[in-house]
């Protein structure tokens, strides 16, 4: 079968809409045809670099789209189903899923992105998050598919793979923020957008929303923000501190990427409270932080890949969220695109005009 991808045939160079073959589906394999997939603010540091991504690679690590072939062994969907498929497998049998810990799945955590089956003229094209999502045709594992509801709209459900299972379950998987707590959130693009709105469904106290961009503060709000910082004008672990009565808050939610924002989110966490870092910069950044933050003070400091999600288990759960209508995709989508305009869309993510724009056609 024949794909149209937006690859990445060199670091910096914009990309070229290409047409790629798909192997046929091997056991256990089978292919979706894309019908969305959101632009993630990661891939634009693919693009120059700041990843790991090996060219030529088609990047995006998450889509929707329907089934039109399945290889032997695949059983849980079927040709003409609507389906997610996110870049966290759960393969089921390698020592993290072992563990309980599928966010870790040694699949996942091959580098650099493997290829999956799609050739260009020969030569393999790897597939970011083993998804590949920016292409209109994706060859993945069944063990990466899941079945989603026919009614919840395209742009929805194209985010539930990285920003609502990434932010949902850093508050309610990894911090385990209880009613009346107070959250602080560093960075209000789409991932505070949704841990914003996540910390208002647990019933916190404070959500306290610190970014220097005013259109995202004003979103903020909207996803349930009750305080708004901007750390232009003030200093934010100051800020923070004096709207907890001194003390800091009792969960700081990091979800910009600089290491200067996982150290101010460490810095405005209360003693004994949590900090969840889930922000990606530069693959060679490194953090430095006060010991005693970690020691005397006792900070729990969690890491957070994908919201520590255990796909089997936890899209059904937010899929029912979003089918309520207790989460709300509008603070997060800002546009719909063609993949023929991932540059413009690249840049208007870079640039901040964009919070997520998402390719609807193919
Ligand atoms: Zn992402
Ligand atoms: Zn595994």
């Amino acid at each position: 079968m024949r794909a149209t991808a937006a690859l990445l045939e060199d670091y910096l160079r914009p990309f070229a809409l290409e047409t790629v073959d798909l192997a046929d589906p091997a056991p256990g394999q089978l292919v979706v045809r894309t019908t969305a997939a959101p632009f993630c603010s990661t891939d634009w540091m693919g693009w120059r670099a700041m990843r790991r991504k090996v060219p030529p690679v088609i990047l995006g690590h998450t889509a929707i789209g329907e089934v039109v072939a399945t290889g032997d062994a695949v059983t849980h969907v079927g040709p003409g189903d609507r389906v997610l498929v996110a870049a966290t497998p759960r393969c089921g049998t390698c020592f993290y899923c072992a563990e309980g810990r599928p966010d870790q799945c040694t699949l996942l955590m091959e580098e650099p992105d493997p290829v999956v089956g799609a050739t260009r003229d020969g030569r393999e094209v790897r597939a970011a998050g083993r998804v590949g999502g920016y292409a209109s045709h994706l060859l993945v594992d069944g063990v990466q598919v899941h079945p989603l509801p026919p009614a919840l709209p395209d742009t929805t459900a194209a985010l539930l793979g990285c920003g609502i299972s990434t932010m949902l379950g850093a508050v309610f998987t990894i911090a385990e923020v209880r009613a009346g707590q107070s959250v602080a959130i560093v960075g209000l693009g789409h991932l505070g957008q949704w841990a914003a709105q996540a910390a208002r469904l647990a019933g916190a106290g404070a959500v306290i929303g610190i970014d220097a961009h005013p259109a995202r503060r004003e979103l903020a709000t909207a996803s349930g923000a009750t305080h708004l910082v901007d750390p232009a004008r003030v200093d934010p672990v100051d800020e923070v501190r004096r709207l907890t009565a001194g003390r800091g808050a009792d969960v700081v939610i990091e979800a910009a990427g600089p290491a200067l924002a996982a150290r101010q989110a460490v810095l405005m966490c209360r003693r004994a409270g949590t900090v969840v870092l889930s922000g990606v910069d530069h693959a060679a950044t490194e953090l430095t932080l006060p010991q005693l933050a970690l020691t005397v003070h006792g900070k729990r400091i969690l890491g957070c890949q994908n919201g520590q999600v255990d796909p089997v288990a936890d899209f059904p759960r937010w899929i029912g969220m979003l089918e309520r209508g207790e989460l709300d995709p509008g603070p997060v989508v800002s546009g719909t695109y063609a993949l023929g305009e991932i540059d413009v869309v690249m840049r208007r993510s870079m640039a901040l005009e964009d919070v997520t724009g998402v390719f609807t056609e193919f």
